[in-house]
C-alpha cells in the first residue's frame, strides 16, 4: 500500500527508527553502521518531492549522523527519543537544567552500584543516562542489574521529572518529555496532509507506533526474519528487517 502511494505521488511522511530497524542489533552501538547502498536509497527516497523522511532514534543526533552517514539535505533527524532535533544545521535540545542535574546524580549512583558487574556499560548521553547489558547472559545477574537501576531511579527521580525506558537489554533514564511520539506529533504537524508511516522494532517505539495508528497512518513493527514482534503492541503490520531493506533498496537506482 505504501509502495502504491509512492508510485501514485501521494504525499507520504516516512519515519524510521535506526537501530534494529535499518541495521541489525549489534554488541556495541558504534558498530551499527548503515550499509552504503541502503543509505543512498534512503537519500533517494527522501529526495522525492512527495516524501518527507525522518530518522528518530534513542541515539544522540551526532552519533546517529556518524553511524548512518546519511546526508542532512532532505532528511530530518531526531535524537534522544525525540529530545533532540537537528533543525537548520544545529542541534536543539529540550531538557531543563534541573533534569540534567538529576540525570548526572543518578549516573554517579549507577556507576557506584554497577561498576563491579562485568558486561554492564553505562552510557552518559549528557541529557540521559543508559545502562546497557547486551553482554550479560545470566538471568539472575540481569535481574540484579534491573533491581539496582529501578531502586536508584525510584529514590532519586525528584518531582517525577524523568522517566525510565526499557529497551532491548537496556534501561535508560531521560526527561519525561523525551518521547518518540512527541517527535512523531511534530512531524505530522509539519506535513499534515502527508500519510504518516512509522517503522520501529523496540519497546521504545510503542508510543510512536500508537500515535501514528491513532492518526490513521501505518504503524509498522520491524522484526528479524522468523522472529515475533513484541506482544500486545499497537501496529498495523509487521515486516522483517530484511523485507524493509529490500523495499528501501528498490529506490537505489
Ligand atoms: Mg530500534
Amino acid at each position: 500500500m505504501i509502495q502504491t502511494k509512492l508510485k501514485q505521488n501521494e504525499p507520504v511522511l516516512l519515519i524510521l527508527d535506526y537501530d534494529g530497524t535499518l541495521t541489525p542489533i549489534v554488541s556495541s552501538p558504534e558498530k551499527a553502521v548503515l550499509a552504503p547502498a541502503i543509505g543512498l536509497a534512503i537519500e533517494k527516497l527522501a529526495s522525492l518531492p512527495t516524501v518527507k523522511l525522518a530518522v528518530v532514534s534513542g541515539r544522540r543526533v551526532d552519533s546517529l549522523l556518524a553511524v548512518s552517514g546519511l546526508s542532512t539535505e532532505n532528511i530530518l533527524f531526531y535524537g534522544l527519543h525525540g529530545g533532540e532535533s537537528l533543525i537548520a544545521g544545529s542541534v536543539i535540545n529540550h531538557a531543563t537544567q534541573e533534569q540534567q542535574a538529576t540525570i548526572q546524580s543518578i549516573r554517579t549512583l549507577l556507576e557506584q552500584s554497577l561498576q563491579t558487574i562485568a558486561g554492564v556499560r553505562i552510557e552518559d548521553k549528557g541529557f540521559s543516562v543508559a545502562v546497557h547489558f547486551r553482554d550479560v547472559q545470566s538471568t539472575s545477574v540481569i535481574e540484579s542489574i534491573e533491581a539496582r537501576v529501578f531502586s536508584i531511579f525510584a529514590s532519586n527521580n525528584n518531582a517525577h521529572q524523568l522517566r525510565l525506558l526499557e529497551g532491548k537489554k537496556l534501561l535508560e533514564m531521560l526527561p519525561v518529555n523525551f518521547n518518540k511520539s512527541h517527535a512523531v506529533e511534530q512531524l505530522m504537524q509539519l506535513v499534515p496532509t502527508h500519510y504518516p508511516v512509522y517503522c520501529g522494532d523496540d519497546t521504545t517505539d510503542l508510543e510512536a507506533l500508537q500515535t501514528v495508528l491513532t492518526a490513521g497512518g501505518s504503524a509498522i513493527g520491524v522484526v528479524e526474519a522468523g522472529e515475533a514482534f513484541i506482544a500486545d503492541t499497537p501496529q498495523s503490520g509487521i515486516v522483517s528487517r530484511q523485507a524493509l531493506e529490500a523495499f528501501i533498496l528498490s529506490y537505489f537506482k
